[in-house]
């Protein structure tokens, strides 16, 4: 099985994906953690790509295109693949079709969490994680349940990312208006897109995905 997670900063892609890798041993392929993790590493790509992040803006096709291609290379070829925060261009969405044939996989769905834009602001100034397991957390909407502590890990050290403060959020969501809705006419066509409401609680927006997957 290989998924899209399609939607703004905020809809709550990486929340879902790590639920479905839990449930399904599926693994997820997000261009944003492997370039944060450039980023920390200060590799080439990531000398490259920090500043754009930190503006809100697109790192280029070829760089995100080329992490994807490498991860889906080191990944068994029965493993599924859940594709977050990538495609986000008209090109990446070309490439993937590519990388995706040579590895003799083919696209089942494309998942939009559709969401209020005004949400998303409140969504991602409140978002942080677990700075040992990198487990995703709210201020508001999941907390930990013991104070201060990782559900899952135990660790006492969370963090925030850099490009989750207002300013960065609004050319963030100018730039998923301007380059990412518009690939979806392109999946639309081939009838694989799912769209689900975004503003519903976390358990029930994965209750409506796992419908998708099932096929129900
Ligand atoms: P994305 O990966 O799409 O940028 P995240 O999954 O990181 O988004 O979610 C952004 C923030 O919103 C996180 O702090 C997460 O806990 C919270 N969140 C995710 N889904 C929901 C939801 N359905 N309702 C309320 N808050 C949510
Ligand atoms: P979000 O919470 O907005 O979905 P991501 O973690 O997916 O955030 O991305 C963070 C930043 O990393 C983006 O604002 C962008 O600068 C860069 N980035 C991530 N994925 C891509 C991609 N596929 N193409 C271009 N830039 C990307
Ligand atoms: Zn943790």
């Amino acid at each position: 099985m290989n998924i899209i997670l399609l939607g703004p900063p905020g809809a709550g892609k990486g929340t879902q994906a790590a639920r479905l890798i839990e449930r399904h041993g599926m693994r997820q392929l997000s261009t944003g953690d492997m370039l944060r993790a450039a980023v920390a590493a200060q590799t080439p790509v990531g000398l490259e790509a920090k500043a754009v992040m930190e503006r809100g803006e697109l790192v280029s096709d070829a760089i995100v295109s080329a992490l994807i291609g490498d991860e889906l290379t080191a990944m068994g070829p029965d493993v599924g693949a859940i594709f977050d925060g990538y495609p986000r261009t008209a090109a990446q969405a070309e490439a993937l079709d590519a990388i995706l044939a040579q590895h003799g996989r083919a696209l089942d769905h494309v998942i939009e969490l559709e969401v209020d834009e005004d949400a998303l602001v409140e969504r991602i100034t409140g978002r942080f994680t677990c700075a040992t397991c990198g487990k995703g957390y709210h201020d508001t909407f999941e907390r930990p349940l013991a104070e201060g502590t990782c559900d899952r890990c135990g660790s006492h050290s969370f963090k925030r990312r850099p490009d989750d403060n207002e300013d960065t959020v609004r050319t963030r969501m100018a730039e998923y208006r301007a380059k990412t809705a518009p690939i979806l006419p392109g999946y639309d066509a081939r009838g694989i897109v799912s769209r689900i409401d975004g503003m519903a609680p976390i358990d029930a927006v994965t209750d409506a995905i796992e419908r998708v997957l099932a096929g129900a």
